[in-house]
This record gives structure tokens, sequence and C-alpha cells, in this order.
């Protein structure tokens, strides 16, 4: 028996059709959350895509066929440089010579984070001063450094407040990266990763120190304005964001809470911190262990900047370990008030594991 020789692939543009001008197309990722949502906004002579997805094979065979059915694209527009929203910036912008537009904050934040941290191997040194394990630190490093996005050619068009990209007004949103941009038009916001679920709100090295006190600044941006509908890069569209943006700080508020009740007299790492209280992760494979723990540990530093900008909590940082403990007890033991220690405190940290 003889196989017949394969004919051409069938181009399959997979776009939805979201509102007047609006499409969404929806790219699988290798990881976590398993998808992202990229955007097609009609501009008066072409397509401006809003983010890429990570440029592998699968998502550049989708815009490949999509572009071929839809036309020509003018503009790729990255709302943050995340690997998936911006990895695969590069070969769209080879594939239609549409110049790649970003905002100037972010452009700084990914060289800042990935260019100058993951190759100098300060990943490691910055985790350990966590009490992060070597271990994780490793294997979570492995992981960060096949996730960085390389620069796009030619020169990005960087936008900011007050621009617009094609009739859609530019609003900046920190807390999930500094200079995330989203864009709104006639009530409909694009709303990247501001609005999700599962908040993704994290400390990393060389961004503004308090992340979480942006988030919430810019949630309360977002429940004064008239937006109907938010279209995020994960999940499904939210119908009334004011009020989601309100019960988002509401949780937020309550986790901080939380994680203020935590806080013992004595300092410990944020390692520590989150350690004692993880479930436990028996039969997950080991490089999502750590990572999972290494998010875990972002999330927790970016919610003890916010409190010790409260003044709840006080951060003593020397070249060896950061440490945080409950701002009271800095008090009672005479130190001085400034949140900010140079000497590292005496105590053992490993025999202030709580049971
Ligand atoms: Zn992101």
């Amino acid at each position: 028996m003889t196989a017949s020789p394969p004919g051409p692939r069938k181009r399959q543009p997979r776009s939805v059709h979201i509102a007047s001008g609006v499409r969404r197309l929806t790219l699988a990722l290798p990881y976590l959350p398993g998808h992202v949502h990229c955007y097609l906004l009609a501009d008066s002579d072409g397509w401006i895509a809003v983010d890429t997805g990570c440029g592998n094979a699968s998502g550049r065979t989708a815009w490949t066929d999509e572009l071929t059915e839809r036309g020509p694209l003018r503009t790729v527009f990255l709302t943050h440089f995340h690997h998936d929203h911006a990895g695969g910036a590069r070969y769209l912008s080879e594939l239609t010579a549409a110049p790649v537009t970003r905002s100037a904050i972010d452009f700084r934040e990914a060289h800042n984070q990935w260019l100058k941290f993951a190759p100098a191997n300060e990943v490691r040194r910055w985790l350990g001063r966590h009490g992060v394990p070597k271990e994780t630190s490793d294997c979570a490093r492995q992981f960060m450094r096949r996730h960085i996005v390389s620069e796009p050619p030619g020169n990005p068009v960087h936008v900011g407040a007050d621009d617009h990209i094609g009739d859609w007004e530019a609003l900046p949103a920190p807390g999930h990266t500094d200079g995330q941009l989203l864009l709104l038009r006639d009530g409909m916001l694009l709303s990247a990763d501001h609005l999700l679920n599962r908040p993704d709100i994290p400390m990393w090295p060389n961004r503004n120190g308090d992340p979480v006190g942006a988030w919430l600044a810019s949630l309360r941006e977002i429940s004064r304005r008239d937006i109907q509908i938010a279209l995020p890069s994960h999940g499904a569209p939210v119908a009334r964001p004011a009020a989601f943006a309100r019960q988002l700080a509401d949780e937020e508020e309550a986790r901080l809470r939380m994680l203020a009740d935590r806080l013992r007299p004595q300092p410990q790492t944020a390692y520590d911190l989150i350690e004692a209280g993880r479930r436990s992760d028996a039969g997950l494979p080991c490089e999502t262990n750590h990572v999972k723990r290494v998010l875990a540990l972002a999330h927790a530093l970016a919610r003890l900047e916010r409190l010790v900008m409260l003044g709840v909590a006080v951060r003593y940082d020397d070249e060896e370990l950061v440490m945080y403990g409950r701002a009271w007890a800095h008090r009672l033991s005479n130190m001085s008030e400034t949140r900010r220690r140079k000497s590292r405190p005496s105590s053992n940290r490993r025999a202030e594991r709580p049971c």
C-alpha cells in the first residue's frame, strides 16, 4: 500500500470576533496558564496586534495563517515584556515589518530584569539573600533563563500615558509589571494581566519598591472609569470591571492582613515565611515544585514590602540575608525606627522557624 504525499497545509485562521474591529486570537502556551489571548484591532489601513504569544512554533503558524486571512499588520503593541506576551514580537515584526510599540518604562524594565539580572548569575544571589536554598534557586534560574525575551528588532516606538494606539487610549497600569499599558476605547478595556482571578503581583530585583501599592492605586483608577467590559490576556472577559477591581482590592487587603498576622517579633526570611504556610508538593515534578516556590516567594516579597511601606513590617537587610519582622517588636527592642537596618539581627534564623 502506498501513502499519497501530503498536500499543502490548509491555513486555519483562528481568531474570533469580539466586537466591531476587535478580534481575539488565543494561542497555546507550553506552561501555565496554558494559553494567552492576543487581540487584533482594526486600524485605518490594517491591523494592530496586541501581544504576540511566546513565539513557539504553533504560535508562529497561527499568526502567519491569521494575517494571510486578515491582511496587513501595521503595529505590534506589547502590553508588557513577559515571555507569554512578547516572546513572539521578533517573529511577528520581521514577518510583517510592523514596528514594535510599548511603554518606555516597560522597555527599561525588560532590560533591568532580564538582560542585566539573569545572565549575571544574580538570580541565585538574590534568591539566596531571601533564604531560598541553592537547589531551588538553580532549578528556578534554569526555568527563567529559558523564558527571557530577546529584544525585538528595530527601534521600538515608545508610548506612555495620554498616547494613543490607533484610536485606543493607552492606560498605564503598574502592578503586575511597572510599565504595563492597557488599551481603552468606548468602555472596552484590553486589561492584559491587570484584572486576573488569581492576581500575579510579584517582586523581582530592579523594579518599583511597592508593586502591590501601585497595583491597588491603579485598581482604584480602573474602578473610577466608565468601563463596561475588560478583555484580559488569560481567562474569560470581565463584565463589570469596576466592581471586579474593587473586589480584587478588598481581597488583597485581606491577604495583607493575614500576612501581617503571620509576622513574628523575631525576623525571618520571606522564604521561611512561605515555607511555614506551604502545603506538601509531593508528586509535583521537580521543576514545577521549585518554580512554584520561587513565584510564591516573589508574591510574598511584594506583600511584605507593602507592609514595610505601611509601617506594619520592618525589613532587615545586609549583604547576606534580607529578613522581615513585626514592626512593634522592632520598637520594643529599642532599635532604630527607620525601615532599613544595615546590621543583621543576632538571632538564629533557623531556630525561629514556626512550628
Ligand atoms: Zn505578565
